[in-house]
C-alpha cells in the first residue's frame, strides 16, 4: 500500500512510519518540523528512515503542500497524526490549535476525497471524553462537553471524519489515544518531563494533590492498534479507544519513576490546571474484539523501558541517542 503519514517525524508518527516500512508499505511523510518542541528531536526521530520515505516538508494548513504529496501518485491510505498536541498550550493559543487541527484536518479530508483515497485514520484523543463521570470510558458514552480547545479540535476532527464517510463514502477510523509514552515521547509530557527533571536533581511541578489519574499506553501498543486499523473493514465511520487499560494516580506514577531512577523527587505542589481532566480510563473491549488490539506493555515494564532508553541519551547536548537503523 502507499500510505501518507502526517506528523510522521513526531513521537507516535516516527514509530508508525517504521512499523509501516517493516510491513513493506511505500511511505510519504508530511511534517513541518515546527518548534512546539525541538525540531532537532523530530529530525533525529526520522533520520534512520529518510532514505526509505518521501518527505514533504511543510504545513498541512497549506493545500499546496498536501497537493505535493499527491503529485503523480495514488495514495491508498492516510494516517493523520499531525496536530498541535497538548492541552495547556491550547488554552494559551486556541487559534493555532483551531487552524492546525481543524483546517489541517479539513484540507487532508478534502485531498482524500478528491484523490480517491480508500481509508483515512484520524488520531483522536481520550481528552474528547472531558469530565466523564462514568469509568472506564467507552466509545458509546455520550460526549457531553470537552474542557479545552485541544479536546474540542479532536472532537471536531472526529465529526468531520463522520461527515466525509457519510457524504463522500470515505472510510474513516478515529482512534482515541490514551496518554502515550515510550521512547521519543514528547518532552512536554509527564513521564518524559519527570524523568528528565528527577534525573537532573531538579524539582518537578505536580498539579493537584496527586490523585488525578491517567490511563497510560506504551507507544508500541498504540502502533499495534494503528496497524490493525489499516486492515479494518467495518462501518464507513468508526471510533476506537486505544488505551493501556491500567489507570494510575499521578502520585503513584511519580513514585514508580523515582523507584526506577533510584532517586527521590522534589515536588512543587501547584493547583490543578484548567483544561486538565481529573481522570482518563479506557474501555478497550471494542478495539480488542474488532481490531484484535492487545496491549502488551504494562507500566511496570514500560516505565523501566522508557527510562533505559532515556539514559542512553548522550550528554553532548543531543536530545536523543543516535538513532539505530530500523532495517
Ligand atoms: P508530536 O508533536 O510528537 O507529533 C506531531 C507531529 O506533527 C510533529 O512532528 C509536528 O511537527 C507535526 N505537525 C504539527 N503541526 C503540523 C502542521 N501544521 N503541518 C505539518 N506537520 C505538523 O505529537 P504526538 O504525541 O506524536 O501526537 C501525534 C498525534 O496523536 C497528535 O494528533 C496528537 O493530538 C495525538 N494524540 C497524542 C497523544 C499522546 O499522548 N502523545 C494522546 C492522544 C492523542
Amino acid at each position: 500500500m502507499k500510505i501518507l503519514v502526517t506528523g510522521g517525524a513526531g513521537f507516535i508518527g516516527s514509530h508508525t512510519v517504521e512499523a509501516c516500512l517493516k510491513q513493506g508499505h511505500e511511505m510519504i511523510v508530511i511534517d513541518d518540523f515546527n518548534n512546539y518542541y525541538s525540531p532537532q528531536i523530530k529530525r533525529h526521530n526520522i533520520a534512520p528512515v529518510l532514505n526509505q520515505i518521501e518527505l514533504v516538508e511543510g504545513d498541512i494548513r497549506d493545500p499546496e503542500i498536501i497537493a505535493n504529496a499527491f503529485a503523480n501518485t495514488q495514495i491508498d491510505t492516510i494516517i493523520h497524526l499531525a496536530a498541535r498536541a497538548g492541552v495547556r498550550p491550547s488554552i494559551d493559543d486556541p487559534e493555532l490549535y483551531l487552524s492546525t487541527n481543524n483546517s489541517g484536518t479539513y484540507h487532508l479530508l478534502e485531498a482524500a476525497r478528491k484523490n480517491k483515497v480508500k481509508k483515512f485514520l484520524f488520531a483522536s484523543s481520550s481528552s474528547v471524553y472531558g469530565v466523564n463521570e462514568k469509568v472506564p470510558f467507552a466509545e458509546s458514552d455520550l460526549i457531553a462537553s470537552t474542557i479545552s480547545p485541544y479536546a474540542a479540535t479532536k472532537l471536531f476532527g472526529e465529526q468531520l471524519c463522520s461527515n466525509y464517510a457519510h457524504v463522500h463514502n470515505l472510510r474513516t477510523v478515529c482512534l482515541r489515544f490514551f496518554t502515550v509514552y515510550g521512547p521519543r515521547q514528547r518532552p512536554d509530557l509527564a513521564i518524559s518531563k519527570f524523568t528528565r527533571l528527577i534525573s537532573e536533581n531538579q524539582p518537578i511541578d505536580r498539579y493537584g494533590d496527586g490523585t488525578t489519574g491517567r490511563d497510560y499506553t506504551y507507544v508500541d501498543d498504540i502502533v499495534q492498534g494503528i496497524m490493525a486499523a489499516l486492515d479494518y473493514e467495518g462501518p464507513m465511520f468508526d471510533i476506537f479507544n486505544l488505551g493501556g487499560s491500567e489507570p494510575i494516580l499521578l502520585k503513584d506514577l511519580i513514585a514508580a519513576i523515582e523507584t526506577t531512577l533510584g532517586k527521590k523527587a522534589t515536588i512543587n505542589e501547584l493547583p490543578e490546571q484548567p483544561g486538565d481532566v481529573p481522570r482518563t480510563s479506557a474501555d478497550i473491549s471494542k478495539a480488542r474484539e474488532l481490531l484484535g488490539y492487545n496491549p502488551q506493555t504494562p507500566l511496570s515494564k514500560g516505565i523501566p523501558k522508557f527510562i533505559e532508553w532515556y539514559q542512553k541519551t548522550p550528554a553532548t547536548g543531543e536530545p536523543y541517542p543516535k538513532p539505530a537503523s530500523v532495517a
